[in-house]
């Protein structure tokens, strides 16, 4: 039986963060400097991660994301995801990434059962790519895009934070790549969380105007039948590729909600902007059975809330950063 929470969202799908560390400092995720970071005793060890989703497929977890800070830079990741992919119950695994590793990286995921794979692009412009990531090479992350699609991990993501002032005059041309590329490209507005550096209520652009933007290139076609997730599909006429809008901001998807979070160092979190966490280490780092994991994974779906109160005009950057909690 799928555990459900008190709200009837049946929870199926868990995003773990298995490292804070990155190769990029996006301006709007980390500073310059880098920040603190976790001790890399208290970082979950493969064996341990490997429990907890051992755990949670019992109680009817189906999917599960990879996420970090830059999850390419932990080391032997395929062993991870062929581990995950063999546990009964798993029905898809993915990973969220910076796409700077990939091309070495594509083909040893892909044969170890890695199904999809989402790429953070905010801009296609080599120069202001580099200024975004604060040293980033592009090439890189498009040699990893199609060397993923070479070794069939589809469809290809792309994830693009439209910041006014920023990147904002590529909105078009990201929209425009899907008529000539199969891949989903989704517009996700700016979150004024972790990014104390650059947050500011005009850098925020809304999806409804993204969206207009996108439409007056020519008309959006809506996508009914696609599968659930935050992102609403559209696509142009006849173009292979599908543009999506995930709208953390202005259309909650709290009642979809379906997802528990697990920081790299083992935290259980029931909402992305709660600050409400269940530490899991104690359990899995002393002699206790699998029925005290069981428990404290029950205990977050019992006090995940049922929505968050975010809005541009309130600023949550004191909540942990993306790279914190595992984006
Ligand atoms: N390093 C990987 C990457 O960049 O894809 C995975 C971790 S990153 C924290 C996950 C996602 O969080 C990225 O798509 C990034 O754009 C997004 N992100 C980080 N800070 C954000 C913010 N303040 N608003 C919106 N998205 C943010
Ligand atoms: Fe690193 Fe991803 Fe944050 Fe960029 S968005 S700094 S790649 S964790």
């Amino acid at each position: 039986m799928p555990i459900q929470d008190k709200y009837e969202r049946v929870i199926d799908y868990l995003r773990i963060s298995i490292t804070d560390r990155c190769n990029l400092r996006c301006i709007y995720c980390m500073p310059s400097e880098g920040v603190k970071l976790i001790q890399h005793k208290d970082i979950l060890r493969y064996e341990e991660i490997i429990r907890i989703v051992r755990v949670a497929a019992d109680l009817g977890v189906r999917k599960v994301r990879l996420t970090g800070g830059e999850p390419l830079t932990r080391k032997d990741l395929p062993h991870l995801v062929a581990a995950i992919s063999a546990i009964e119950g798993i029905e898809d695994i993915s990973l969220t990434t910076n796409g700077l590793l990939l091309k070495k990286l594509a083909r040893p995921l892909a044969a170890a059962g890695l199904k999809r794979v989402n790429v953070s692009l905010d801009s296609l412009r080599p120069e202001r790519y580099r200024e975004i990531t604060r040293g980033g090479d592009i090439g890189e992350v498009l040699s990893g895009i199609e060397e993923a699609e070479k070794a069939g991990i589809l469809p290809i993501k792309l994830n693009m934070v439209p910041i006014r002032g920023f990147n904002d005059d590529e909105i078009e041309d990201f929209a425009r790549l899907t008529l000539k590329k199969d891949y989903d490209v989704r517009f996700i507005e700016f979150m004024p969380i972790g990014a104390q550096e650059i947050w500011s209520h005009e850098k925020y652009i809304s999806t409804e105007e993204i969206r207009r933007r996108v439409d007056a290139i020519a008309p959006l076609i809506p996508l009914k039948l696609r599968k659930s997730g935050p992102a609403r599909y559209f696509r142009f006429e006849n173009a292979p590729g599908v543009i999506g809008f995930i709208s953390p901001i202005t259309h909650h998807f709290c009642g979809s909600c379906n997802r528990l979070r697990i920081t790299s160092d083992g935290k259980l979190r029931p909402c992305l902007f709660s600050e409400t966490e269940i530490d899991l280490k104690p359990a899995l780092r002393s002699d206790t059975p699998d029925s005290e994991v069981e428990r404290l994974l029950r205990l977050a779906v019992e006090v995940k809330p049922e929505g968050h109160s975010i809005n541009y005009e309130k600023s949550f950057t004191h909540l942990k950063r993306m790279s914190k909690i595992g984006g």
